[in-house]
């Protein structure tokens, strides 16, 4: 199985690897990589595979039964093939500061709110989220993207680690999302905001607060109490 190099390090923007299969011409399985597969409400990365002085541009990446698969744009490339490889870093990054936005904006309405997250969908300017929240109004809803900001301007770090299954078990807030995974997976991966928050995650994520910038909600959506939808931009 292919190394998932962004688990450890959401910044490395380029690196080194093997191809250790293709399939149709196209979809290419590297030994390790730092795309990242389209899941968990985060787009897939795009860029490119340079073998000798050619290249590939990568226009998906999807994990098919445990593998990073890469779909590039021409054929060519072939087992065995040492490649070096190259993220779109702007749109990366963009989605990483989305992302860890949508945790902050997330641990806010459970917090003060007791709203649980039921969909999100990381977009270029159009990221949505999707919550259940009994006592909505819009204000509300502003108040806890202002105190999303504030807390931004604390420019807390966030951390990655890694947790047993039991220590998951034992978080009630963690737990209620490791018992619909699989038996064998033994170990999760946490993305940690400060001491604030703490959720089992697979996505890319800033290391520090102020990169994101400022959430700014540009659409709210209510169709009743399960049904809640807000978009927001960064600035
Ligand atoms: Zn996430």
């Amino acid at each position: 199985m292919a190394r998932a190099l962004y688990m450890d390090d959401s910044y490395l923007k380029s690196w080194n690897a093997k191809v250790v299969s293709v399939t149709d011409d196209k979809y290419v399985v590297l030994d390790n990589t730092a795309f990242y597969p389209k899941g968990g409400g985060q787009p897939w990365d795009e860029g490119s595979i340079i073998k000798d002085d050619q290249e590939y541009k990568v226009v998906y990446v999807g994990k098919f039964s445990g593998n990073i698969s890469h779909e590039v744009d021409k054929s060519g490339l072939k087992e065995g093939d040492k490649v070096h490889c190259e993220l779109n870093w702007e749109r990366r990054y963009t989605y990483m500061r989305y992302h860890t936005a949508s945790h902050l904006i997330s641990n806010i309405l459970y917090k003060r709110a007791d709203a649980k997250i039921t969909g999100n969908q990381i977009e270029m300017d159009k990221t949505r989220m999707d919550f259940s929240m009994l006592d909505y109004s819009p204000e509300k809803l502003r108040d806890f993207v202002d105190e999303a900001n504030s807390i931004i301007e604390q420019d807390l770090p966030t951390t990655i680690d890694y947790m047993t299954r039991d220590e998951v078990l034992g978080k009630p807030e963690l737990a209620r999302l490791a018992v619909g995974l699989p038996k064998n997976i033994k170990e999760f991966r946490i993305v940690r905001i400060g001491d604030i928050d703490e959720q089992v995650d697979g996505g890319t994520h800033i290391n520090h607060l102020k990169e994101i910038g400022k959430i700014e909600v540009t659409k709210t959506v209510n169709k009743g109490k399960n049904n809640r939808r807000m978009y927001f931009i960064l600035k």
